[in-house]
C-alpha cells in the first residue's frame, strides 16, 4: 500500500463542481488501495480578494491579523473538500496548519516551517479515511496563525510527504507538468517528462514559476519524489525523482 499526498492548487478547486471532481479523483487514488493525504489552496482568487479586502480597510494592516484573514480562504477549501467526499460516499477530516502540526518561526507572511508533527494526519490515515490539509500555514511559538508566502501549498504538501514517510507527493494544477516554456502562452512549448531538482530550480530562477522555490528545495533536501500533473486530464505529465530512483517504480502513475 502506498502512502501517497496529493497537493491540490486554487485553480483545481475554483467552484463546488471543481471540488466535487477533484473528491472524484482522490477518492479513485484511495480505491486503488492507497493511503492519501491531500493539501488544498484556497479557492481560485480567494487569497487575492481576502488581500484586497483587508487593503480595503488598513492599507498597512497588523501582519499578525492578516495572516489570521488569509488562513481562512484554505479553511474554506479544505472543509467543502471533505463534504465533497462525504457526499460521495467516503470518508474524510479536515484539519487547519494547527491542528495537522505545522509549526512555522514568527515571520508573518513569510513563515518557515520548523517542525510538521502530523499525529493526527497519521491517525485518519491508519483509520482508512482521506485527511484534507489546509495548505499554507502552520503555527508559531504563540500558537498564532501564520502563513508561508504566496503560493505556499506546495511547501506545505513536500513538508507533509516527508514529514509522513509519504512515498510520492503529487502537485495538482491546470497544466499538464512543466513545460519548456508556460504553454498557456507559447504553444510549441513542450512537457518535460522527467527533470531533476537543480534543473527545476534553474527554471524558477529565471522567472519561470511551475513550482514554489522553497517546495522544491525541500524536496531535494529529502529526496521526495514529486508528480506535476493536471488534476484536469489523466496525463502523465513530469516526475522529479532522485538519483538512483527508478521512476517507474513509484506510484498512482496512471
Ligand atoms: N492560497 C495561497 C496563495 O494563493 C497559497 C497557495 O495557493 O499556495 O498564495
Ligand atoms: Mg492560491
Amino acid at each position: 500500500m502506498a502512502l501517497i499526498v496529493q497537493k491540490y492548487g486554487g485553480s483545481s478547486v475554483a467552484d463546488t463542481d471543481s471540488i466535487k471532481r477533484v473528491a472524484k479523483r482522490i477518492i479513485e487514488t484511495k480505491k486503488k488501495g492507497n493511503k492519501v493525504a491531500v493539501v488544498v489552496s484556497a479557492m481560485g482568487d480567494t487569497t487575492d480578494d481576502l488581500i484586497d479586502q483587508a487593503m480595503s480597510i488598513d492599507g498597512n494592516p497588523p501582519e499578525r491579523e492578516m495572516d489570521m484573514l488569509m488562513t481562512a480562504g484554505e479553511r474554506i477549501s479544505m472543509s467543502l473538500l471533505a463534504m465533497a467526499i462525504h457526499a460521495a460516499g467516503s470518508k474524510a477530516h479536515s484539519f487547519t496548519g494547527q491542528q495537522a502540526g505545522f509549526l512555522t518561526d514568527a515571520r508573518y507572511g513569510a513563515a518557515h516551517i520548523k517542525a510538521v508533527r502530523p499525529k493526527r494526519v497519521e491517525q485518519v490515515l491508519d483509520e482508512g479515511e482521506v485527511a484534507i490539509v489546509a495548505g499554507f500555514q502552520g503555527i508559531n511559538e504563540d500558537g498564532d496563525p501564520t502563513t508561508l508566502g504566496r503560493g505556499g501549498s506546495d511547501t506545505s504538501a513536500v513538508a507533509l510527504a516527508v514529514a509522513l514517510g509519504a512515498d510520492i507527493c503529487e502537485i495538482y494544477t491546470d497544466v499538464d507538468g512543466i513545460f519548456t516554456a508556460d504553454p498557456r502562452i507559447v504553444p510549441t512549448a513542450r512537457r518535460i517528462p522527467f527533470i531533476d531538482y537543480d534543473s527545476i530550480l534553474e527554471m524558477a530562477s529565471c522567472g519561470s514559476k511551475v513550482l514554489a522555490l522553497r517546495c522544491v528545495e525541500y524536496a531535494q533536501r529529502f529526496d521526495m519524489p514529486l508528480h506535476v500533473r493536471s488534476s484536469f486530464s489523466h496525463r502523465p505529465g513530469t516526475l522529479v525523482v532522485p538519483e538512483g530512483v527508478d521512476p517507474r517504480t513509484l506510484p498512482n502513475l496512471d
